[in-house]
């Protein structure tokens, strides 16, 4: 308790600060490139004929997603508690790289825990780790994937508290960790309530992006979350379908339990044992969901929908396609589920879906899926 506690009360300062507002909004400018764009995707919205569709542009962020706007405020926040080392849990590699660069942008030391299966699988982000100056550690207990490398770097904190920081990479974890990932992220919901406003006078009539620990889309939602008339849309991945069991859809195909220091749905088995999450997206494939998610869901302020491993495959080549921009697989879920939402909705309405990372990343694992070769 005693390290949440005093991480809880240095937040609370540096929000209040101006000093540290500046320093994130001049990074966010000049280094990350925000803001990004809020770009009307015309052809995909003539596609479905439904509402005016505009995508909110994070995948053009320093690294090629949001996660580096969230990475960028936790370290700052470690710079002013007077902590050196900073420590990572990573799956696909994402989070780690988006942290070893932000270290490497400030000479800190960074380790990086991630399950040894991961490690094999997901080599080219374990070689731009180790560039970026990170060690690696990887964590072979449990099934050597990305809830035993949260275990491992929540021991790892507990031990070196005296000059370590734990860099949540979602908006889950213990308290304040939700708060902060959501308010870091939070900049991505602030720019396209702005932007949409200069561009249409008017607040958008849905706000949708893609759900892995939620962070993108607690982000994008947050500032709408008073503005009853704005629907919220997360999409969860159903992998091979919910009834298979091999799937990431926390709340879709969950249960309530307790883990890593947070209360909400989880993939779990009668025995309360964590159950392996599978999504094609190696972005999504966490057994939980951020707590923030689990209330609105709970109050139904928000709606979660769900897109298997075959539909976001037709959602990434139906955004190549048809706007010349390949998508990462994590937003192509969301791309995926545009058509039944916009079946729900009029011609003169507008939405707003979060284009999160970009897709290069993930041709590798397309074209195999595709039966393509490279
Ligand atoms: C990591 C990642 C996600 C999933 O994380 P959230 O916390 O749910 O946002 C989604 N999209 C991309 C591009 C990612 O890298």
């Amino acid at each position: 308790m005693p390290l949440i506690l005093e991480l809880e009360d240095e937040y609370r300062k540096a929000k209040r600060d101006p000093e540290f507002a500046a320093q994130m909004d001049d990074l966010w400018r000049n280094y990350v490139g925000r803001p990004s764009p809020l770009y009307h995707a015309e052809r995909i919205s003539e596609h479905f004929g439904g509402p005016k569709i505009y995508f909110k542009r994070d995948e053009l962020n320093h690294t090629g997603a949001h996660k580096i706007n969230n990475c960028l405020g936790q370290v700052l926040l470690a710079m002013r508690m007077g902590k050196k080392r900073i420590i990572a849990e990573t799956g696909a590699g994402q989070h780690g790289v988006a942290t070893a660069t932000v270290c490497a942008r400030f000479g800190l030391k960074c380790v990086v825990f991630m399950g040894a299966t991961d490690v094999e699988r997901q080599k080219p982000n374990v070689f731009r780790m180790k560039m970026l100056g990170a060690e690696i550690v990887p964590v072979s207990s449990g099934t050597g994937t990305l809830k035993d490398a949260m275990n491992e770097a929540l021991r790892d904190w507990v031990t070196n508290v005296h000059d370590t920081f734990y860099v949540i990479g979602t908006a889950a974890g213990p308290h304040p960790y939700p708060e902060l990932v959501r308010d870091f992220q939070s900049v991505i919901g602030e720019e396209a309530k702005r932007q949409l406003q200069e561009r249409e006078g008017r607040l958008p009539d849905a706000v949708m992006a893609c759900i892995g620990g939620g962070s993108n889309a607690i982000g994008l939602f947050h500032p709408f979350i008073e503005d009853e008339g704005v629907r919220l849309i997360g999409v969860e991945a159903s992998g091979h379908g919910i009834e298979t069991g091999q799937h990431a859809a926390a709340l879709n195909g969950g249960k309530p339990g307790i883990l890593h220091g947070n209360k909400t749905y989880l993939l779990q088995t009668d025995d309360g044992q964590i159950i392996d999450a599978h999504s094609i997206s190696a972005g999504l494939d966490y057994p939980g969901i951020g707590p923030e998610h689990a209330f609105l869901r709970d109050t139904g302020r928000a709606e979660y929908l769900t897109c298997t491993d075959k539909e976001a495959l037709e959602g990434f080549q139906l955004c190549t396609r048809l706007e010349g921009i390949i998508p990462a697989l994590e937003p192509a879920h969301a791309i995926a589920r545009l058509g039944d939402v916009c079946e729900t909705m009029d011609k003169d309405q507008i939405l707003i879906m979060n284009l999160c990372g970009r897709g290069d990343k993930d041709i590798f694992s397309v074209a195999e899926h595709l039966g393509m070769e490279i």
